[in-house]
C-alpha cells in the first residue's frame, strides 16, 4: 500500500492546494478527529465522487471540548488513521498541530446563534463556536470548494451550512447519511470506550429514535411521544439522557407535531461514554 503524502503545515497545504487548482481540479474536504472507522473512510470514499481531490485532515481541537469532557483521553491513533486514509485513497492527509492552529495572540472566535441553539449547545457550552471556528479555519487553510460531513453530527451539518451561508464562504458543504453497525449503533470514535455489557443495550439508542420517528410520523402531538422515548432510553440503561428533540429541517426550530419534514436527535450518556445519534421523521401523508 503506497503511503499517503502528510501535510503539517499551511504553507505546504496551500502549496499543494494550488497546484491542484492549477489543473483545475476541485478539492474536498473532510474534517475529522482521527480515530478513524468505517464511517470516515464512507465519508472519503464519498467525497471522491465531489471532486478530484481529496483532503482528510485530522485535529483533536482542544476549543470544541469542555474542561470536563473528553480531550485528553480522545483515542489517538495517527498511524493506523494514515494507512485507512491510504487505503480509501484520500490524495493527502492534512494533520496541523495546536500551535499552528492556535498560534500565541490567537483570539477570534465565530459567535452563533440559530441552529446552534439547545440540543448539543446546551449541554455543550461554546462546543458549535469551537467546531465552526476550526471548521473555517480548515477550510480556508485547504482552499476547499467542498467540504463533506456526516449526518451523524447532525446539528453541527446544520450549525457549518448556516456559517457558510451568513459568512459568505466560497465553499459548498455537502452531508452523508449515517453508517452503522448491523445492529443499528452509529459508527463513533467514542464506542471504543463501551463495555460489552453497555455494546449490548447501545443499539437501543437507534431502535428507540426509529419506533419513536414511525409514532410521530403519524401526525400526533410530539411531547407525549418524546416523553415516552426518554423513558424508554431510561429503561434501557441510558443516563442521563441529556436530550431527546424534535426539530424542523429548514428552520431547526423544535416542531410541536409533524407536517413536514423533521429530525429526531438525542444523546444520552451510557456509563461514562457520551453518545448521539438522530433520525429522519418525514410525515405520512
Ligand atoms: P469526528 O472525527 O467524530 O469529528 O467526525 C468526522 C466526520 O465524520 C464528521 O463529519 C462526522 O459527522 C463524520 N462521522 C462520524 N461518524 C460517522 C458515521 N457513523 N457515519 C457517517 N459519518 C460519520
Amino acid at each position: 500500500m503506497s503511503a499517503i503524502p502528510v501535510l503539517e503545515t499551511i504553507t505546504a497545504m496551500r502549496e499543494q492546494a494550488d497546484a491542484w487548482h492549477a489543473r483545475g481540479e476541485q478539492i474536498v474536504l473532510v474534517p475529522t478527529m482521527g480515530a478513524l472507522h468505517e464511517g470516515h473512510r464512507a465519508l472519503v470514499a464519498h467525497a471522491r465522487t465531489l471532486g478530484q481531490r481529496v483532503v482528510a485532515s485530522i485535529f483533536v481541537n482542544p476549543t470544541q471540548f469542555g474542561p470536563t469532557e473528553d480531550f485528553s483521553r480522545y483515542p489517538r491513533t495517527i498511524e493506523a488513521d494514515l494507512a485507512a486514509l491510504a487505503a480509501t485513497g484520500a490524495d493527502a492527509a492534512y494533520l496541523p498541530s495546536a500551535e499552528i492552529m492556535y498560534p500565541p495572540g490567537f483570539s477570534s472566535r465565530i459567535d452563533l446563534t440559530g441552529p446552534s441553539e439547545g440540543l448539543c449547545g446546551d449541554v455543550r457550552p461554546g462546543h458549535f463556536s469551537g467546531v465552526a471556528t476550526v471548521v473555517t479555519k480548515l477550510i480556508n487553510q485547504t482552499r476547499a470548494d467542498v467540504a463533506l460531513f456526516g449526518e451523524k453530527d447532525f446539528q453541527q451539518l446544520q450549525v457549518i451550512r448556516r456559517v457558510v451561508r451568513d459568512l459568505d464562504i466560497p465553499v459548498s458543504i455537502a452531508g452523508m447519511p449515517t453508517i452503522r453497525e448491523s445492529d443499528g449503533l452509529a459508527l463513533s470514535s467514542r464506542n471504543r470506550y463501551l463495555n460489552k455489557v453497555e455494546r449490548d443495550i447501545a443499539p437501543r439508542l437507534h431502535s428507540i429514535l426509529v419506533e419513536s420517528a414511525a409514532m410521530l410520523a403519524d401526525g400526533r402531538m410530539a411531547a407525549p411521544l418524546l416523553s415516552k422515548g426518554m423513558a424508554a432510553l431510561e429503561k434501557a440503561g441510558f443516563g442521563p439522557v441529556q436530550y431527546l428533540e424534535l426539530r424542523d429541517i429548514e428552520t431547526f426550530l423544535p416542531v410541536i407535531r409533524v407536517e413536514r419534514p423533521a429530525r429526531l436527535l438525542t444523546a444520552a450518556y451510557l456509563g461514562t461514554t457520551r453518545l448521539i445519534d438522530n433520525v429522519a421523521v418525514l410525515p405520512k401523508t
